[in-house]
């Protein structure tokens, strides 16, 4: 039976991360604002704030939490974590305060799953630790949302590979202390058995950033998604994460939480403008009477809260699901089309919400005066991230339709005439 309820323990604990995030982490985001301030460890002063915070949600059990115990983390589950994800979600350094920050959280788990000793030692414990930020290079120039079409290489040179080609978007490659590269291995292999991973320190020789490129509202020079050229970078042969030709897995095995993991925090997200837009609607006053008793404004607050009320069962659902597969009792791959669904209902439920919340602080929502505008800027974002929204509604139609028998005759199974003769047959008294 499906059930989101948590034992009064966990609860507490929920109440203690509400107030802390509010209290501490919402204060954060207005000292240290910005998005690469947050991976960037040479910023000493928010260092120095962050450490004592991140003491008090590990001495809370809270820390990594998107880690299951036998990856090295207090292993709550996807369902509790979907409710712990909810409240990380209204502040920006919420993830980075509590350990689950993207994409070091895929990066550890992936390192985890396939790491060796060697290379969980090297990397995951310190990154675990947050000790140091990571980066996930995967996406290319000439193709994102199709890695058939990848072309960086890295070829074998003795006791070396080395890797050869361009990445794209590399989020935090410049404050990383190594990356993830994706590379062709097995360029005669099917398509998706030519990739390999690589760990690279980010410090090696040949690792070129074209440029940080910006999104919407940062400063040029403050962009935090890197154009990177990989000019002959040479690695041992014991950097391989995983098996030769199985980059595609190891992709797979992290993209799918960082879905669901977003959604989580969107959830939480849309909260927050919804939490502003009533109380902007209960203030305001226009015409002689509040905005909200207008009836235009009470269709934005209600839509929101409908929409966001069918997203935050989604998202449950989902998290649900995973943990039933982890305890054996739902198959592998139960969840696939679930975390589609979820990912395409965030990118347009955050859409809409946070429009609406904007509509009605009128000019001030267009301002950086509140959060409003910045949620708004990172929308697209979390459209395009692991994957634009269309790929997964394409994926999920697929999906469904892939074991749809045809119509065996003109008309369609469901078509009432046909049916109706067939009925009647049946029950030739029924009709005079
Ligand atoms: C904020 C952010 C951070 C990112 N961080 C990283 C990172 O750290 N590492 C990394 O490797 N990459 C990263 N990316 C890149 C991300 O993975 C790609 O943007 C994504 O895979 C889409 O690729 P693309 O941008 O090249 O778009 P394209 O693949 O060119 O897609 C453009 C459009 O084509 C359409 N389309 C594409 N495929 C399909 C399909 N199958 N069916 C229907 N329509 C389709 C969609 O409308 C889509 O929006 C990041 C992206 C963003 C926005």
């Amino acid at each position: 039976m499906i059930n989101f309820t948590v034992e009064p323990e966990f609860q507490a604990k929920l109440d203690w991360m509400a107030s802390f995030v509010r209290d501490e982490c919402e204060t954060m985001d207005l000292l240290f604002p910005g998005q690469g301030i947050m991976y960037d460890m040479e910023h000493t002063k928010a260092r120095a704030h962050l450490k004592p915070l991140r003491d008090q949600v590990k001495a809370q059990g809270l820390w990594a939490c998107h880690l299951g115990p036998h990856l090295g983390g207090p292993g709550y589950g996807q369902v509790k974590l979907a409710l712990m994800n909810e409240i990380l979600g209204r502040s920006s350094w919420a993830p980075t305060v509590f350990g689950t920050a993207a994409p070091d959280t895929g990066n550890m788990e992936i390192l985890a799953m396939f790491g060796t000793e060697g290379q969980k030692a090297k990397y995951l414990q310190p990154l675990m630790d947050g000790q140091i930020c990571s980066a996930f290079s995967m996406t290319e120039p000439q193709g994102g949302s199709d890695p058939t079409h990848f072309t960086c290489k890295a070829t074998r040179d003795g006791d070396e590979w080395v890797i050869e080609g361009e990445k794209w978007f590399i989020s935090n490659a410049r404050y990383s202390a190594f990356q993830i590269v994706m590379a062709v291995t097995n360029p005669d292999n099917p398509p998706h058995a030519r990739m390999s991973m690589f760990l690279v320190d980010s410090d090696t020789a040949g690792i070129e950033i074209i440029r940080n490129c910006a999104v919407i509202g940062e400063p040029a020079d403050e962009g935090s998604h890197a154009y990177i050229r990989y000019n002959a970078v040479r690695v041992p042969l014991d950097a391989m994460l995983g098996e030769p030709g199985g980059g595609f897995k190891v992709a797979q095995a992290r993209l799918g939480g960082g879905r669901i993991h977003h959604a989580m925090r969107s959830v939480g997200r849309c909260q927050r403008a919804i939490d502003m837009m009533v109380e902007r609607a209960v203030s305001r006053q226009t015409r002689g009477r509040k905005l909200g008793d207008h009836q235009f404004a009470q269709g934005l607050v209600a839509d929101s809260v409908i929409e966001l009320e069918q997203l935050r069962l989604l998202v449950l659902k989902t998290a649900w699901t995973i943990d039933e597969i982890e305890a054996g009792r739902l198959p592998n791959g139960a969840a696939r089309n679930l975390i589609a669904m979820s990912k395409v209902a965030m990118a347009k439920v955050l859409h809409d919400v946070i429009g609406r919340a904007q509509q009605m602080h009128g000019s001030l929502g267009l301002t950086s005066e509140t959060w409003l505008a910045q949620f708004w800027a990172g929308v697209q974002a979390l459209a395009f991230a692991d994957g634009p929204t269309d790929a997964h509604r394409s994926q999920l139609a697929r999906s469904l339709m892939k074991d749809v028998v045809p119509s065996p005759g003109l008309f369609p199974t469901d078509h009432s005439p046909t049916r109706l003769a067939v009925a009647m047959k049946r029950y030739p008294e029924a009709r005079g």
